[in-house]
């Protein structure tokens, strides 16, 4: 027997094994897990953001308290 659907993760409708994307609310949509559900697709674009901006942030913090007192 092979699983041919999964399920979409925010409204719980049946997709193919195959789709990417739910066609009922459009959200992306990533590979079955062991519960017939689809996974939620990591969302690389904003982690990437998230990192970049705690580091400037980081970096900022460090400037403003170490580096600028050398006078
Ligand atoms: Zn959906």
């Amino acid at each position: 027997m092979s699983i041919t659907t999964k399920k979409c993760p925010y409204c719980s409708v049946t997709l193919m094994i195959t789709d990417t994307e739910c066609f009922s609310c459009h959200k992306k949509v990533g590979a079955i897990n062991e519960h017939g559900i689809a996974e939620k697709p990591i969302n690389w674009k904003a982690n990437i953001l998230a990192v970049i901006s705690c580091s400037a942030f980081l970096y900022y913090v460090v400037w403003l308290f170490f580096l600028k007192a050398d006078k």
